[in-house]
């Protein structure tokens, strides 16, 4: 199973609306890597250290970036899933 197949199954089974909201492909990519979003204080202000890790998917019709947090889209053992 591809990775963007295991991502479509945990997106699915946890009914999050597969279908871009800009244009209403439901093919997306997944980045290769994981992203980290930074986290910011009241102020703004980056808070060294502190994000949150998400992957990020990208519309295979109109390049739409989303993010889910990765513990939503990776599963615990990727070999598992097999
Ligand atoms: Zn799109």
């Amino acid at each position: 199973m591809s990775e963007t197949q295991r991502l479509r199954a945990r997106l699915t089974g946890q009914a999050v609306a597969p279908k871009c909201p800009f244009c209403g492909a439901s093919n997306w990519s997944v980045s290769a890597t994981p992203m980290i979003l930074p986290a910011a204080g009241d102020d703004g202000a980056l808070i060294p250290g502190q994000g949150y890790p998400v992957r990020a998917l990208v519309c295979g019709g109109c390049g739409f970036v989303r993010t889910h947090m990765r513990e939503a889209v990776e599963p615990a053992n990727p070999d598992a899933a097999d």
